[in-house]
């Protein structure tokens, strides 16, 4: 008898770039687990991310795969501007100043490309450049001129982002940029919609209704990467369908030894209202560079994991890196071992009742699969949403995504625990049943004899969502 196949819960989210954009490439990475690619419009043009995608898609399709895309916006991320020769060195102590009117820069200031970046700072402030690594205390502002004084010094080169630590920037979530990416994003037909730097949920709105006005369905993630979002984490968290732990920009202007303690809040925050999360940013940095992790990788992935995260992000590792798939794998293989480690394979939202009737179904079929012999759980599902809801709740049990929608397929591609199959559709539920198991043992999921959970939505056929759960024994209802 063939072994059950246990399939990794955890999903891989990759960021494509130059070093992951080959058939070759992107079809190995699809092999060792790649369940959504992220687009970063931080680089690139419109063009590049559409042959990209079209290509993702392309592959996904010949390995019998769906591949969800999340396009990742730009946002206001404050940078500076240009150096004559590049780049300068900063020394501890130099004076260096900040000039919005700047064109071209030297060792004595530089350029910025946010001109109102000077009425946001006063005397006393810390700037952070480069994700952290120069330290600027600001002395005095003088119209468009910051004046600073370096207290950590170091290389500084072209474009690189400014933080002030304690967050407190104005410049609005969406750019022009922004505005015009998210029409391509719409057209694209991106699972996700990543937001960067947003400060509050009429934020995230935003970007919902201009999504919705350029005639896009993508889901919307709220990039968690300022101090005033930890603030507003509630309020950002109910206007989205997803949120990220965006490590990188969120330790620079919070400080770094927040963050763990505030990955796991954010997890449990969005395991709780039902949204969809992501821990991003170095998972796997030392990557970029050598086949293995170090020991502390290793780790971050797996903690990420028992904290319940959905899904585990590579950035620079499949972006730029020289092992995109050694790394795609390494990650699949420890987010499967801590997965062994879990420990909640017991139905833990016993205080709060359901919200509504697919609620209902899909705290009794995790319950029931958590408690009973039960090896998969068949869900025929339109838009996906009873799937997400079983996803919320910690079970050992897969739950498969059976839906006849490909948009639909896509999207649970990031739901943890959640694995979609296409499902042309059935004329009655008995006759879906049959289909739905035939497709479990043609995976290797389930055997003859074994119990299942299946949940539909009856009247069969009509719209509306799912209200019926069964316990069915595979091939037993067959007539011989
Ligand atoms: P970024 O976002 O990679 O677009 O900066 C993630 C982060 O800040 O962690
Ligand atoms: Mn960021």
């Amino acid at each position: 008898m063939k072994t059950i196949v246990t399939p990794r819960r955890t999903k891989i989210v990759a960021t494509l770039g130059p070093a992951s954009s080959d058939e070759k490439t992107l079809a190995s990475m699809i092999e060792a687990g790649l369940d959504v690619v992220r687009m970063n419009f931080s680089h690139g043009t419109a063009k590049e991310h559409a042959s990209r995608v079209e290509m993702v898609r392309a592959l996904a399709r010949k390995a019998g795969r769906a591949v969800g895309v999340l396009v990742d916006l730009q946002g206001p991320k404050i940078r500076i501007g240009r150096f004559k020769n590049d780049r300068v060195n900063l020394d501890t102590g130099d004076k260096f100043v900040l000039d919005a009117e700047r064109k071209i820069g030297d060792a004595g200031g530089v350029g910025l490309d946010y001109k109102n970046l000077p009425q946001d700072v006063t005397p006393g402030d810390t700037l952070l450049l480069d994700d952290g690594r120069i330290v600027l205390a600001v002395t005095k502002v003088q119209g468009a001129r910051i004046h600073t004084v370096v207290e950590q010094g170091g290389p500084l080169s072209n474009n690189k982002g400014i933080n002030r630590k304690g967050g407190g920037l104005t410049a609005p979530a969406l750019t022009e940029k922004d505005m015009e990416d998210i029409k391509t994003a719409a057209r694209l037909k991106a699972d996700y919609l990543a937001v960067s730097f947003p400060r509050s949920g009429a934020d995230i709105q935003w970007a919902r209704d201009l999504m919705l006005k350029a005639g896009g369905r993508s889901l919307i993630c709220a990039k968690i990467e300022r101090a005033e979002a930890i603030t507003a984490l509630a309020e950002i968290l109910d206007a989205s369908d997803s949120v990220m732990v965006a490590r990188g920009d969120l330790a620079v202007e919070v400080g770094d030894a927040v963050v763990p303690a505030l990955q796991k809040r954010m997890i449990r925050m969005a395991r709780e209202r039902n949204k969809i999360v992501i821990t991003a940013t170095q998972m796997m940095e030392s990557m970029i560079n050598n086949p293995i992790p170090t020991r502390a990788e290793v780790s971050d992935v797996a903690n990420a994991v028992l904290d319940g995260t959905d899904a585990v992000m590579l950035s620079a590792e499949t972006a730029a890196g020289s092992f995109p798939v050694e790394t795609i794998a390494a990650m699949a293989r420890v987010c499967l071992e801590a997965e062994k480690e879990d420990t909640f394979a017991v139905e833990r939202r016993r205080t709060d009742f359901p919200e509504s009737v697919e609620e209902a179904i899909a705290r009794a079929t995790i319950f029931t699969s958590n408690s009973l012999n039960i090896k998969a759980v068949a869900a025929l599902t339109q838009s996906g949403k009873t799937a997400l809801l079983m996803s919320r709740m910690n079970s050992k049990v897969p739950v498969y995504a059976l839906s006849s929608v490909i948009e639909t397929r896509r999207r649970v591609t990031l739901f943890r625990g959640v694995y979609p199959i296409a499902f042309k559709g059935a004329r009655d539920p008995e006759t879906a049943l049959n289909m739905a198991e035939d497709e479990l043992l043609k995976r290797g999921a389930v055997h003859r004899g074994d119990y299942i959970v299946l949940t539909i939505g009856e009247p069969f056929g009509k719209a509306g969502g799912t209200n019926t759960m069964k316990i069915v024994k595979v091939g037993e209802h067959r007539k011989a």
